[in-house]
């Protein structure tokens, strides 16, 4: 097997920080028009260890890791916790059902 990218990196989350250039927006205003923020590689995000912008391939990933993790924390907040379970799926069924619901 060969490898194209040198030593593996650990799959693990690496500390971001929001890049200064852009501030986040991953473009920056030109004359006419936005361009992409070679900052940060037009991602909004730089190492916050080095203050670079991280290669593509590991933004990619970082990012992947990062949205996993987020996606994981909002369906856990989303989780009714106890008591409020029996009343999360009330309003669940009032609202599908066809009872003209509109939250009033
Ligand atoms: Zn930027």
């Amino acid at each position: 097997m060969k490898k194209s990218h040198g030593p593996a990196f650990r799959r693990e989350i690496k500390p971001l920080m929001e890049c200064g250039i852009c501030r986040g927006a991953t473009v920056v205003s030109g004359v006419f028009h936005q361009l992409d923020c070679t900052a940060c590689n037009a991602s909004g995000w730089i190492c916050a260890e080095t203050g670079d912008a991280l290669p593509l391939d590991v933004l990619v990933q970082q990012l992947s890791l990062r949205l996993r993790s987020t996606n994981a924390e909002l369906s856990r907040a989303r989780q009714p916790i106890g008591g409020a379970h029996e009343q999360y799926e009330q309003n669940n069924r009032r609202g599908a059902g066809g009872t003209n619901y509109t939250g009033d």
